[in-house]
C-alpha cells in the first residue's frame, strides 16, 4: 500500500483529498505547512507528495526545493491554483516531477499519483541492454549514470526518463503525447509545456560543457535524438 503525504492549508481541499485518496486504499497524511511537512518527510518516508504551491510561510516550491537539494528524490506532484505558465514552470525547476492546475478532476489527480508512483518503482527492464550510446552520450540503466564523454551528467528521475526514452529511439522522432504517455503516464493536455521544460533541462545539462546539441526539436513533430554530424 502506497502512502502519501498531502501538504495543503486548506482544511476543506484537505479533508476531501484525505476522503478521496483514503477510499482509493492509499495510506494518507496531511500537513498544514512546510514545517510540519518537513517533518512528516523525515518520520514517515512518503512514497509520494502532493504539494500546495501556496502555503503559509514556506512556500511549497521552497519545500520542493529544499528536499531536492537534501538528495531527496520522492516524487512531487504539485498543485498550483495559477494559470500562469510561469508558476508551473518554477514548481518544475524547484525539483517537481508534475503539476496540476487547481481545480482539477479527481481522476486526473488519481492518473497522475498512480504514474509517479509506477515510475518510482520502476526497477530496470532485464530485457533493456545494460547501456546506451548516443554520440559521446552514455546511459547507463542498471546505475543510472550518464556521462557525456568523460564528465557525468547528474540527473533527476523524470529527467533520466526522459532521456532513456529518447535513447531507447535513436534517430526517431518521438512526439510530445508518446513522451508524456511514457514518462508521465498521462497525456493528459492541460496546454502544458511540462516536456518542452524537461527537454531544455536536458539540454542544459548534456550541452553543460559546449558540447554539440543531440535532442533536438522537429517543428511540428517532436523530439530526436541524434549524433551530431562529423
Ligand atoms: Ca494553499
Amino acid at each position: 500500500m502506497s502512502s502519501l503525504l498531502v501538504v495543503e492549508d486548506d482544511p476543506a481541499l484537505i479533508a476531501s483529498l484525505k476522503r478521496t485518496l483514503a477510499f482509493e486504499g492509499y495510506v494518507v497524511t496531511t500537513a498544514a505547512d512546510s514545517e510540519q511537512a518537513w517533518a512528516e518527510v523525515t518520520v514517515r518516508r512518503p512514497d509520494c507528495l502532493i504539494v500546495d504551491v501556496g502555503l503559509p510561510g514556506v512556500s511549497g516550491l521552497e519545500l520542493t526545493r529544499r528536499l531536492r537539494r537534501s538528495g531527496d528524490q520522492t516524487p512531487v506532484l504539485m498543485l498550483t491554483a495559477r494559470q500562469l505558465t510561469g508558476d508551473r514552470v518554477a514548481g518544475l525547476d524547484a525539483g517537481a516531477d508534475d503539476y496540476l492546475t487547481k481545480p482539477f478532476e479527481v481522476e486526473e489527480l488519481l492518473a497522475r499519483i498512480r504514474a509517479l508512483l509506477r515510475r518510482s518503482g520502476l526497477t530496470a527492464d532485464p530485457g533493456a541492454p545494460a547501456e546506451r550510446v548516443v554520440g559521446d552520450l552514455r546511459l547507463d540503466t542498471l546505475s543510472h549514470e550518464v556521462h557525456r564523454g568523460d564528465r557525468e551528467v547528474v540527473l533527476t528521475r523524470t529527467e533520466f526518463l526522459l532521456l532513456e526514452f529518447l535513447m531507447a529511439h535513436p534517430r526517431q522522432v518521438l512526439s510530445r503525447s508518446q513522451l508524456l504517455r511514457h514518462v508521465w503516464g498521462s497525456d493528459f493536455d492541460s496546454g502544458s509545456n511540462t516536456v518542452e521544460v524537461f527537454v531544455s533541462y536536458l539540454r542544459r545539462k548534456t550541452e553543460a560543457a559546449g558540447e554539440p546539441r543531440l535532442i533536438h526539436t522537429v517543428r511540428g513533430a517532436g523530439y530526436i535524438i541524434k549524433e551530431p554530424r562529423p
